[in-house]
């Protein structure tokens, strides 16, 4: 059984094919500038090279009549028929209080998922978009909707209330409800895989730092307590979202540099993390290039984010009263050892104890980089959010 994945950006949509029989990826890419001039589609079928090309893509609508074209095309395609697509499944980031685990999409279906838009305005209505579109041009293959907030539904609420008036969460469902929840569970499912026991008897902090970065506490399997809130900018620092602010700095901007609301937004969102601090870039390849030719703001916003995601780490210990394994994943936890190394450096009241030198040569696939025997064990896990859509796809397809 083959299912589609697809996760829809307010210009771009992701997808990849994967055949469930063996879990493999037979053909994934990526349409950019949807709607805009000089639109792309990336195009990389397994085993074979990468198409690149640029045709006219008015809408979503568009992006997914080419993606199935690749998928199909005589020469480059991977199927036959588009009948051979069981089903589809769809990353949508925010889903409220209303789904706590993946559904099958229907009429009423979206219409919740139009109602929770206004929690993730800058997410929801892309999700939508690449939904409507794939149903208008597959209109009889069956689609679900996986979304990054359900892991964390199991939160207590001594973790996901603000304090604040309590009507402003009965009211207006102001509370946390926390993201990359797909990846969360990808990360801990698959170390406790690793280290060979249940999931049901560890304590794990699963840290996904990427663009977007986000720590949780996985207590015995269960998302307890994460970073990001009510939207994806609580938390560490990120690229280019600062994390954790005292709030009374959004008065003192408005007052101080006449910045509306919407601009603070911006500023908090698109101008500052690693970036703001840098001034360099908000990539971390950058950051690490300009820290080595010692730049001082490069070489703060290095400790600047690490710094914040061991607070948090320690933070997570206390919530879960221990920690067993400390999981970096994404493209930062993946992949920048020296970001890994500041973190734990400092943690050995936990009982961490890095291999430094297998930590800084190390990189992208599933490995422990602490010395055998410690008390709190740290691993690389890469994610896979794909796959955990496509599962849930196809639990909820066979029934
Ligand atoms: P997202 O899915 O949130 O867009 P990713 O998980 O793909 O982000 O992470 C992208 C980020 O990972 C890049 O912006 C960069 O900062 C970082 N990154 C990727 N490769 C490396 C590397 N080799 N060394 C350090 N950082 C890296």
């Amino acid at each position: 059984m083959k299912i589609l994945v697809i996760n829809a950006g307010s210009s771009s949509l992701k997808f990849q094919l994967i055949d469930m029989a063996n879990e493999s990826v037979l053909a994934k890419g990526l349409a950019e500038r949807i709607g805009l001039d000089d639109p792309i589609l990336t195009y990389a079928p397994l085993g074979k090279d990468k198409i690149k090309s640029n045709p006219l893509m008015k809408n979503h609508e568009d992006a997914v009549r080419l993606v199935l074209a690749s998928l199909t095309d005589k020469e480059s395609g991977v199927i036959a028929d588009m009948s051979e697509i069981k089903a589809v499944g769809h990353r949508v980031v925010h889903g409220g209080e209303s789904f706590s685990g993946s559904v099958m999409i229907g009429d009423a279906v979206m219409q919740t998922l139009l109602e929770c838009a206004e929690l993730a305005p800058l997410h929801n209505p892309a999700n939508i978009m690449g939904i409507e579109a794939c149903r208008a041009v597959m209109p009889n293959t069956p689609m679900a909707g996986v979304f990054d907030t359900a892991f964390h539904q199991t939160m207590p609420a001594n973790a996901y209330i603000y304090a604040l008036p309590y009507e402003l969460y009965k009211k207006h469902q102001v509370r946390r409800y926390g993201f990359h929840g797909t990846s969360h569970f990808y990360v801990s499912q698959r170390v406790a895989e690793f280290i060979g026991k249940p999931i049901e008897e560890l304590k794990i902090v699963t840290c996904h730092l990427g663009n977007g970065s986000s720590i949780a506490a996985v207590k015995y399997g269960k998302s307890v307590d994460t970073s990001m809130g009510f939207t994806p900018l609580e938390g560490v620092p990120m690229g280019t979202r600062s994390g954790d602010i005292d709030p009374a700095i959004i008065k003192y901007l408005c007052e101080k540099l006449n910045m509306s609301v919407q601009e603070v937004d911006s500023y908090l969102n698109k101008k500052s993390g690693v970036m703001g601090i840098s001034g360099v870039s908000s990539d971390f390849r950058d950051i690490e290039a300009a820290a080595e030719a010692d730049n001082e703001q490069a070489k703060l916003a290095q400790d600047v984010f690490s710094y914040r995601v061991k607070k948090y780490i320690g933070a997570y210990a206390a919530a879960m009263d221990g920690v067993d394994a400390i999981v970096f994943t994404a493209g930062v936890g993946e992949n920048d050892w020296l970001i890994r190394e500041k973190v734990l450096d400092g943690l050995s009241y936990l009982g961490v104890e890095l291999d430094k030198e297998l930590n800084a040569s190390v990189r992208g696939k599933e490995v422990e980089i602490t010395k055998s025997g410690c008390k709190t064990r740290a691993f690389i896990i890469p994610t896979n959010e794909e796959l955990v859509i496509a599962r849930d796809t196809l639990k909820l397809v066979e029934g």
